[in-house]
C-alpha cells in the first residue's frame, strides 16, 4: 500500500462528525469535543506514519541481524576450512 492510500485511510477513519449540541466535534474514530479537528486527523497521520517507520525500522533490524548471522556463520566455516589445510 503506498503513502496516498495510507494517509486517506487514516482520514476515512476520522470523519468529522459535526455535534454542536456538545459544543464540539466528533470523531469517526470515537474522539469526542474536539476544538481542532483538523489537528486531530493531522495527528493520527503522523501517528501512522511513525508506526509504519518503526516497523520498516524493524524489518530492517531483523535483515541486519539474518545477515550477521549468516556472515558469522561463513565466517566459522572459512576457520575450519583454513584450520583444515
Ligand atoms: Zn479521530
Amino acid at each position: 500500500m503506498d503513502l496516498i492510500a495510507h494517509i486517506r485511510e487514516v482520514i476515512d477513519e476520522h470523519v468529522k462528525r459535526e455535534c454542536r449540541d456538545d459544543g464540539g466535534l466528533h470523531c469517526r474514530c470515537g474522539a469526542k469535543e474536539l476544538t481542532d479537528h483538523s489537528t486531530h486527523v493531522a495527528q493520527a497521520i503522523v501517528n501512522r506514519l511513525g508506526l509504519r517507520r518503526e516497523a520498516a525500522e524493524n524489518a530492517k533490524r531483523v535483515v541486519n541481524d539474518k545477515i550477521r548471522y549468516v556472515s558469522a556463520l561463513f565466517d566459522q566455516e572459512l576457520t575450519v576450512l583454513e584450520g583444515a589445510e
